[in-house]
């Protein structure tokens, strides 16, 4: 099986965004160490509005520099940097930190003229950090639809891989607004005007984020695991996150179908997902990540199931999971 680690790589877009050091650049480096003990290779989906809208803040500068430091020292390590765009960094605003409004949360909640305008100033910024060509895709919040506003973009810049979606996801709550449910329910597929219908021909590859459903009685252990022991389970990275991602009664009472990750506690579900997998008869599983989200906890927990994973499984960049 072909394992890939894949970590959004951005600050907190709620009230508090936090520190860049606690969000981005510590867990990184933590990450980074656990990858280069097992010669794994994750991939990063660098939020780049961050990059772009940084440059204009003096005072930004020194946390600038860290983050475009540690993108050149993943990409000279052979880890994949892949596009990650939230859109709302264009209307984001310094004032001794960052302060988001979420009015334009998604690529959608632009014109259609402005999409391929703000892709390109991103991309370009992107590529002009990292050595190794940029060929993956993941929309800020999954929010990839409609794909055919990006098509003309991922064609331009020689975007192959599509990795927002995953199966049976649906949220319809501001700000974000996708639905998957009609997705194919496959490891991966090429398609050509959307991600959720399969084109033999199509130009563009989606390998979709794997999905699993999680029980209440999950979600009861995390919660209280971490009113009991936060030094180990809190996140490390220091800002909220927005609302619209579920409510905590929805979670301690109903089952949620959502993302296997490895954030926090969700890391203890990754091998369930992985036989999941391989009772498919699938031979590659996207897992997404957050920097931000990670707890003491996780990072201990992720480096003992790198270890295991690595002795039977590849851990490879997204991009290896194509072929
Ligand atoms: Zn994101």
């Amino acid at each position: 099986m072909k394992i890939a680690f894949t970590w959004d790589y951005e600050l907190f877009f709620g009230e508090q965004s936090g520190s860049v050091e606690k969000c981005m650049i510590y867990p990184t480096e933590r990450l980074l160490e656990i990858a280069e003990k097992y010669q794994a290779k994750f991939t990063f989906f660098v939020d780049t509005g961050i990059l772009v809208k940084g440059q204009e803040i003096s005072e930004f500068s020194t946390e600038l520099k860290a983050i475009e430091a540690q993108i050149q020292h993943w990409d000279s390590s052979g880890h994949e940097t892949g596009l990650h765009i939230h859109p709302h960094w264009e209307d984001a605003v310094w004032n001794k930190g960052w302060k988001f409004d979420l009015k334009r949360y998604k690529l959608a909640d632009f014109s259609k003229e402005e999409v391929p305008v703000i892709f390109d100033k991103y991309i370009d910024k992107l590529q002009s950090l990292t050595l190794q060509k940029i060929v993956s895709y993941r929309a800020g919040g999954w929010c990839i639809q409609p794909f055919d506003w990006h098509k003309s973009s991922f064609e331009k810049h020689a975007i192959r891989i599509e990795s927002s979606i995953f199966q049976g996801g649906k949220n319809e709550t501001h700000p974000y607004q996708y639905d998957f449910t009609k997705a194919p329910l496959k490891e991966k597929w090429n398609f050509e005007f959307d991600e959720c219908s399969e084109d033999k021909n199509g130009s563009f590859t989606e390998i979709p984020i794997a999905a699993q459903t999680y029980s209440p009685l999950f979600f009861w252990r995390l919660f209280v695991l971490g009113r009991l022991f936060p030094s180990q389970h809190k996140s490390i990275g220091n800002g909220s996150p927005a609302k619209g991602g579920g409510s905590r009664k929805d979670f301690l009472t109903k089952y949620n179908h959502l993302c296997v990750s490895a954030d926090g506690y969700f890391v203890t579900q990754i091998e369930k997902a992985i036989r999941d997998a391989e009772k498919r008869g699938w031979e590659r599983i996207v897992i997404i990540g957050h920097p931000k989200a990670c707890t003491q906890f996780s990072l201990k927990y992720l480096d003992k199931l790198i270890s295991k994973l690595s002795k039977k499984h590849q851990i490879v960049c997204l991009r290896d999971l194509e072929k």
